[in-house]
């Protein structure tokens, strides 16, 4: 079993030893942080982990900043940003592996240009918070809970104070207009279940302790300490529901907005909120439900592998969480999908719930904010970190490396290093120092050029999308190729 506030801790006390660049203001900003944990188990050894790649962020772009030259992040959110550095990670892992070096994470396989994942290890995804968009819809069941009581902050001496006990607040008696002009912070909402911010506090669901999903109140299985519904006919039950600002993309049933539990529709896809403007983004809960199918690789890095390489779990910090609609949101909608090519499945990860709640969540920042300090806000800086030796840390803001000039926009130096053009150029240099007898067979003799060359190159991969977009996801919106042409 995997020791799960061990490898919260383990992601908290990395994010605290990084340099404070990009890092939320004590007391006033809050953020969000999301980290892959490799773990490496020998039977009968201790079981060893570190940290590859950790993200924060809760900021996306609209669609009228995308570039051409994907030479931006555009969605910052802390989940997508720790899969990028993963990706970043694992480039640099395969150029190892290609160059003979035995440390590397991969070892090959009985086909030829392609590498596996080595056995004993397996990646564990960790997120401070719910995943924004259907994860985040959760049914406020029970007693009025309370906000989880305070951590230390980073730095910060413990005081001791207890947490505030306040009301169930229902947003859901507000009427939608209204609740929508209310000034929101940078116009985003990624902190679902917690927009508008003062809400966060006083609505979370009866808090499950640690590793104990069971006391979830809307976990089908758990027909013990509970009614033995559903999870359907618990929602159904609950009075009011968390809510996502993530908006359901074209194609799919609106939310009919009715009060209370009635607001949202459940399992369908959603794009984040961006600063006033629609995005292009899909909620993190939509992305981690791809990743299930299709692996967390991405289309390149598929070239070099034998199979996708999945998350064994994820682990959730301590937060507003419910197991049914995560396993709605991340396995359910997916788990129906069948004639994926070969070593493609359905794989759902474990989904654990850690009694450590992060220090600069949104709870956390509100319980120690002094009205001197100006309006809680989010952190509008995202951290990129990931075990690579040259540059491992990259702080971007707006999807550029943060503190660049309006004039340096554009150039080579403004580019965040888990920008697509910059992963594209990472996977360029493996393929160059890969020997040509050495290359996977959808690369051999091939004239491909631009990043959309070499994703469309991926055969099994995009036959494996299709398959999981005709079956699960039809109104997947579609990136415009002219967004993905550059080389
Ligand atoms: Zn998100």
């Amino acid at each position: 079993m995997l020791p799960v506030d061990e490898i919260t801790k383990l992601c908290y006390d990395h994010f605290r030893n990084l340099p404070k660049r990009g890092k939320p203001e004590l007391g006033r900003e809050w953020t969000l942080l999301a980290a892959v944990v490799e773990v490496r188990q020998k039977p009968k050894e201790k079981i060893e982990m570190k940290v590859v790649s950790l993200g924060t962020g809760t900021k996306c772009i609209g669609r009228a900043a995308m570039s051409p030259k994907g030479d931006i992040l555009n969605d910052s959110h802390a989940e997508v940003i720790a899969r990028r550095g993963c990706v970043r990670y694992l480039t640099e892992q395969l150029r190892l592996a290609v160059s003979g070096d035995k440390g590397s994470v991969f070892c090959s396989s009985e086909e030829m240009g392609k590498w596996k994942v080595q056995p004993e290890v397996s990646f564990v995804f960790f997120t401070s918070h719910t995943p924004c968009g259907d994860a985040s819809i959760i049914p406020m069941v029970g007693s009025p809970s309370q906000v989880c009581p305070p951590v230390r902050p980073e730095g910060a001496e413990d005081k001791g104070s207890s947490a505030p006990k306040t009301a169930l607040k229902r947003r859901a008696e507000e009427p939608e207009d209204q609740a929508s002009k209310r000034p929101r912070p940078e116009g985003e909402g990624h902190q679902d279940l917690g927009r508008p911010d003062k809400e966060m506090k006083t609505g979370s669901p009866p808090q499950p302790e640690a590793n104990q999903p069971s006391e979830d109140p809307c976990k089908p299985s758990d027909g013990e300490a509970h009614t033995g519904q559903s999870g359907d006919a618990e929602e159904q039950q609950a009075q009011d529901i968390h809510r996502t600002g993530a908006k359901c993309v074209p194609g799919e049933t609106s939310d009919p907005k009715e009060p209370g539990a009635g607001y949202h529709s459940t399992g369908v896809l959603r794009v984040k909120p961006g600063r006033g403007q629609p995005t292009l983004s899909l909620s993190c809960s939509d992305k981690m439900a791809r990743w299930t199918v299709l692996g967390l690789q991405g289309a390149l890095l598929s070239h070099y592998l034998k199979e996708p390489i999945y998350f064994r779990a994820v682990v959730t910090g301590k937060c507003p969480y419910s197991q049914c609609a995560m396993q709605r949101a991340l396995c359910k909608r997916v788990s129906q999908v069948t004639d994926l090519p070969a070593a493609f499945r359905v794989h759902t990860p474990e989904l654990l719930q850690s009694s450590l709640e992060f220090s600069h969540s949104q709870p956390q920042t509100q319980h120690s904010h002094h009205s001197s300090k100006g309006r809680v806000s989010p952190c509008g800086a995202a951290i990129s970190w990931c075990a690579v030796p040259e540059q491992p840390l990259d702080v971007t803001a707006n999807g550029y490396k943060q503190g660049m000039t309006k004039k340096a926009l554009g150039t080579p130096q403004a580019r965040s290093l888990i920008s697509k053009v910059e992963l594209f150029h990472a996977f360029q240099t493996l393929v160059t120092s890969t020997p040509n007898t050495h290359l996977p067979a959808s690369l051999r003799d091939k004239e491909l050029q631009t990043y959309w060359d070499y994703k469309q190159a991926a055969g099994a991969y995009q036959q494996a999308w299709q398959q999981l977009r005709v079956q699960a996801f039809p109104s997947w919106p579609r990136s415009p190729r002219e967004l993905l042409e550059f080389r």
